[in-house]
């Protein structure tokens, strides 16, 4: 599975498309639609997006840019992220192409691939890279060791996080047991390229095109193009947040605003439960943390060989996460074969 087809190509049917609309009508409110997607509310109810043809290739060119430096001709891609009304399975598909390298879009419905099928492509095409969120790459780990292969000596050696926050400590576990370099991109339902990754890691508003404002300081509600977006975040100035040089402001993803609790200084998020849980060795990357009547429910995982763990490591996990964060916290430790029961 290689391309043959350069590169070029692309870019310049996508710069005549950009060059068109601008000639034809001004970017905004009257440019030409190219794209229906939903957002759901936190009562659950769809919203619909249309995002202009503009947009939707700047945030394209955002992406490919940044995966650029993590892909190249040679990677074969799984695409497990959402496909029925978003943004960013489609973005995936045609940036991946954009890279030069070949694309296994898998979705996350897990009907026509489910797990095991993935990872039975991931051996006969020998894929080299995933991107998906990050708790789908600790599952489909743990269920290849229950199959009895090992992650860690797979072809995959890149695995880019998206669609849900997640800490670097986190990142961390999911890079040693896939034994691959990782990376995180950040988007939101309307605007699926918000922030890209530089070649530290850290998450870069993409300035030139988006105007992110928080309503706190570091940390609050993003705002971008003055609409809130119900994401909480910090905004960190360039030099303040990572030395890598680049002008623009770094982002640091920390749920939807509705998945925080009120800490003593600022709202605590279940991303700095995730780097109190993670300082923990014996731990797998599974993470799920849900907000319950005021407190954070966390469930983390131990590997099966580790499992003596049990009640003694929640009382201490659940005592760290109060000291450190001033917030309550229930705190359930499983076997990691167990995962799926236990979060269903
Ligand atoms: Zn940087």
């Amino acid at each position: 599975m290689t391309t043959t087809t350069p590169i070029a190509t692309h870019y310049e049917q996508f710069l005549h498309l950009l060059t068109r609309e601008t000639s034809d009508a001004p970017p905004g409110r009257d440019a030409p639609r190219a794209r229906y997607g939903e957002r759901v509310d936190t009562a659950g109810v769809p919203h619909a997006i249309v995002m202009n043809r503009d947009a939707w290739i700047l945030n394209q060119i955002d992406l490919t840019l940044a995966l650029g430096r993590l892909l190249g001709e040679d990677d074969v891609v799984v695409s497990a992220v959402p496909y029925e009304l978003s943004f960013v399975g489609a973005e995936m598909d045609r940036v991946i192409e954009l890279v030069g390298a070949s694309v296994i879009s898998v979705g996350t419905s897990r009907t026509i691939c489910p797990m095991p099928r993935l990872l039975g492509l991931i051996e006969q095409y020998q894929v080299t890279a995933l991107v998906c969120a990050p708790g789908f790459a600790a599952e489909l780990a743990s269920l290849a060791r229950t199959r009895g292969q090992r992650p860690q000596d797979s072809t995959v050696r890149t695995v880019v996080c998206v669609g849900e926050p997640c800490s670097t400590e986190r990142l961390d576990r999911v890079g040693a047991v896939w034994a691959a370099t990782t990376a995180t991109l950040y988007g939101t339902p309307t605007t699926p390229t918000a922030a890209v990754p530089c070649e530290r890691g850290a998450l870069h508003l993409c300035e030139q095109r988006l105007r992110a404002e928080v309503d706190g300081h570091p940390r609050g509600e993003l705002f971008l193009d003055g609409s809130p977006t119900g994401e909480l975040v910090e905004l960190r100035s360039a030099g303040r947040g990572c030395d890598c040089g680049a002008a623009s402001r770094v982002l640091v993803p920390l749920g939807s605003m509705s998945a925080a609790l009120p800490g003593p200084d600022a709202p605590v998020s279940a991303v700095d439960v995730e780097r109190i849980v993670f300082r923990h060795a014996g731990l797998t990357p599974h993470f799920a943390c849900t907000v319950q009547d005021g407190a954070f429910h966390v469930v983390c995982a131990v590997a099966e060989a580790e499992s003596p763990a049990g009640g003694a490591l929640r009382r201490v996990i659940r005592g760290e996460i109060g000291d450190a964060l001033g917030v309550a916290a229930e705190v359930t430790v499983v076997d990691a074969k167990d995962w799926s029961t236990a979060t269903s």
